[in-house]
């Protein structure tokens, strides 16, 4: 029970599903207690902190959507009350809808920006303000940034700002002894991911990097747990590009 109350405390944005849920179970391994953000999926959320306490870790859910700062304010406030002061943020939360630019409506554009953009701001401000000497903070960019492909220029948009954000913070908080990294990932089997494509284009996807198959989101989390952990004290201010080898 002692290392539960003395837990370092992480809060994981948009850990409902996905890449963000393998990354609150891989933390509460490592001996974290979790902030398990999400939006709207709060039956998921419940039931992954149901998960993560019944195996002996200290997990909450909060409701928070990260492009409002109120709503960060609040999370970063439950979270100090009921878990203790923040020691590892991962800026997990994004949304992806691939739109040709010329096809992009208003409220899309609006939505993709509010959220990967104006999300990783609101916490990254609000992490400034109130996490312990020593933290880490992982943000999340994507491979795609570097492929070019038709149809991301909205998402590749943000998280280009997203990998701006990330280089300017680590030398921001210079003398606080938190470092700020970014991981990037290819093609990961989330609904993100899924959602909206024939097996065939999937399939093009998973034959892209060397080592032929679709990233899984283990195969993130374990790159986040480095990065926040013991062993990755040295590494500032850098995108790990964790993809299986696409270019
Ligand atoms: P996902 O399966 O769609 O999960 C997204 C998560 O974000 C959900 O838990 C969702 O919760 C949450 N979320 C969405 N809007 C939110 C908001 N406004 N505030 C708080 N939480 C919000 O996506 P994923 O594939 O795991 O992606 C996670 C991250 O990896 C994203 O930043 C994405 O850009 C990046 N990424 C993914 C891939 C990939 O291939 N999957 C590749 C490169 C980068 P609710 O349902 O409650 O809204």
């Amino acid at each position: 029970m002692n290392t539960i109350k003395n837990a370092q405390v992480a809060i994981v944005t948009g850990a409902s599903r996905g890449i963000g849920a393998a990354v609150a179970q891989r933390l509460a391994k490592d001996g974290f207690a979790i902030a398990v953000n999400y939006a709207s999926s709060s039956s998921e959320a419940d039931a992954l902190v149901t998960e993560l306490t019944a195996a002996g870790a200290k997990a909450i859910a909060v409701k928070a959507d990260v492009s409002n700062a109120d709503d960060v304010r609040r999370m970063f406030e439950t979270t100090e009350q009921q878990l203790g002061k923040v020691d590892v943020l991962v800026n997990n939360a994004g949304v992806l809808k691939t739109v040709p630019l010329a096809d992009t409506s208003d409220a899309l554009y609006e939505q993709t920006f509010d959220i990967n953009v104006r999300g990783t701001f609101n916490t990254l401000r609000e992490a400034a303000a109130r996490m312990n000497t020593g933290g880490r903070i992982v943000n999340f960019s994507s491979t795609t940034l570097a492929l070019n492909m038709p149809g991301y220029a909205i998402y590749n948009g943000t998280k280009a700002a997203v990998e701006a954000f990330t280089h300017v913070f680590a030398k921001e908080l210079r003398g606080r002894n938190i470092t700020v990294n970014a991981v990037a990932p290819g093609p990961i089997a989330t609904s993100l991911f899924l959602d909206g494509k024939t097996e065939e284009q999937i399939q093009t996807f998973a034959k892209m990097p060397p080592l032929q198959r679709l990233g899984q989101p283990d195969d993130i989390a374990s790159v986040v747990s480095f990065l926040v952990g013991p062993d990755a004290g040295w590494v500032n201010g850098q995108i790990l590009r964790a993809n299986g080898g696409v270019a």
